[in-house]
């Protein structure tokens, strides 16, 4: 196998496994600060150059019969009928399926049901990079064959629902690749059940995400439920509007928000594009989701005329329209509401004019590049500007360091690669010597399933 992503870096996950002739893409994302040397929100690639722009920097490996003609029409490489059997995909994070528009449409993409519901809701709405690709399903409990591999497909937690990790038959040997996962979710017990699947099958090699190995990274690590908890106490004592900025598809946090505004009875407002999401999941009869418009109800932007017009909004948007709560209805409750506000939507508030003396709450990782932070310190200008009390409050979708290690101990491959972490070489601390040997992956070079 070959790591073209995921190397040295958090996210960006690239893989490609070979066997007997037979390639498989396993992930393909963008990594969160792929190119930041080169592009940010004032330079990006342009899309008449496809895929071009991104092999000027070596952010896109240049491999023959993967790409789509679209993606290389203007760039100096030339399209190859597709060499690629297929596209495996982990869960929908973008760090994980960012780059797989620039791939073959005819290449199927595998994912699991769930993954299947929201690429739905996405390509229904704003558009999805699997946009085009035959999709196959599966759940927890299925194999599947692509030429001589077989495909176990095991659930993990993580902070969008449908997550999984594979446990990998090959001519070679077994690998076992963990996707991204934590053991402080709701669903903790799901990355269990794949260490026990991995562990049975005695793996070669082990592909594992290591976010959080670091040395200062152990000490706090809050649980979804601390989240809740904390989140209660937050709503209940709030005198004025609440508002906080989270992942929309992070599902589990919805429910967090939704179950903290119960017992005071606020309404939880979310953004039209998680309302299509949530509709969506309610397809998924293991998964627990507010329903749209009777446990949650949906925030109305103005938008070109300001006059609510249908022909204002994409035919997406148009049918939340007549149960839409606008700005000025918010104002007029707004010690009955908890809105999910997005940073870029943050205007919106102008016309809210929400009390002073609210709460603002936010829900995500904290800031790790300087883009991160200049987004951040905006926050805050707004938070003060409105008066209003500043809360950080945030479960990772990833394990800490020290239960990473514990994952790498209970599996026991031979051989263990981290990848989607900034230091690989932390891996040590867990103990190799003797038992395991940890091979860094290096951009681009081949790493074999014997010692
Ligand atoms: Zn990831
Ligand atoms: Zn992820």
């Amino acid at each position: 196998m070959v790591c073209y992503g995921g190397v040295r870096e958090i996210g960006g996950n690239k893989f490609i496994l070979e066997d007997q002739g037979v390639k498989v893409v396993l992930d393909f994302g963008t990594g969160f600060s792929d190119g930041s040397d080169y592009y940010d929100s004032s330079i990006s690639p342009r899309g008449v150059n496809g895929a071009g722009d991104l092999f000027e920097f070596d952010l896109l490996p240049q491999l023959p019969g993967l790409y789509s003609e679209e993606a290389l029409q203007n760039t100096r490489v030339r399209y190859a009928e597709p060499e690629y059997d297929a596209v495996v995909l982990s869960h929908y994070h973008s760090d994980h399926t960012g780059r797989i528009g620039y791939v073959d449409s005819r290449i199927p993409v595998y994912c699991g049901e769930t993954t299947s519901l929201i690429n739905d809701s996405y390509s229904g709405s704003t558009g999805s990079p699997l946009d085009g690709h035959p999709i196959r399903k599966f759940r927890t409990g299925d194999r599947f064959s692509i030429g001589p591999m077989e495909f176990r497909p095991i659930h993990v937690d993580h902070s969008i629902p449908g997550a999984y990790g594979f446990v990998i038959q090959t001519s070679g040997g077994t690998i076992a690749y963990t996707g991204d996962f934590r053991f402080h979710g709701p669903a903790g017990s799901m990355t269990r059940d794949f260490i026990d699947a991995a562990r049975t099958e005695r793996p070669e090699l082990l592909l594992t995400e290591g976010t959080r190995v670091s040395t200062e990274d152990d000490a706090l690590n809050m649980s979804e439920t601390a989240v809740k908890k904390e989140a209660l106490k937050m709503v209940r004592g709030a005198k004025a509007l609440v508002f906080s900025t989270f992942r929309g598809n992070d599902v589990d946090r919805v429910n967090t928000f939704f179950d903290a505004c119960q017992p005071s009875g606020r309404r939880l407002v979310v953004s039209m594009k998680v309302a299509v999401l949530l509709e969506k999941l309610k397809a998924d009869k293991r998964l627990r989701v507010p329903r749209v418009g009777k446990d949650v109800d949906v925030y109305l932007r103005r938008k070109r005329t300001g006059r609510f017009d249908d022909s204002d909004y994409y035919s997406w948007e148009r049918p939340f329209i007549s149960k839409g709560v606008t700005a000025d209805d918010i104002r007029k409750k707004q010690r009955e509401v908890f809105l999910h506000l997005e940073a870029w939507n943050f205007p919106e508030l102008i016309d809210i004019k929400p009390e002073r003396g609210g709460t603002y709450i936010h829900s995500a990782t904290e800031a790790f590049n300087e883009e991160g932070e200049k987004e951040e310190t905006l926050i805050r200008n707004w938070v003060e500007h409105l008066g209003f009390r500043y809360a950080h409050l945030h479960a990772s979708g990833h394990a800490p360091g020290s239960e990473v290690g514990e994952l790498v101990r209970d599996i026991s491959a031979k051989k263990v690669v981290p990848i989607h972490t900034e230091r690989p070489e932390q891996f040590k601390q867990f103990g190799a010597e003797g038992r395991w040997t940890l091979e860094l992956p290096a951009k681009g070079k081949p790493i074999s399933l014997v010692q």
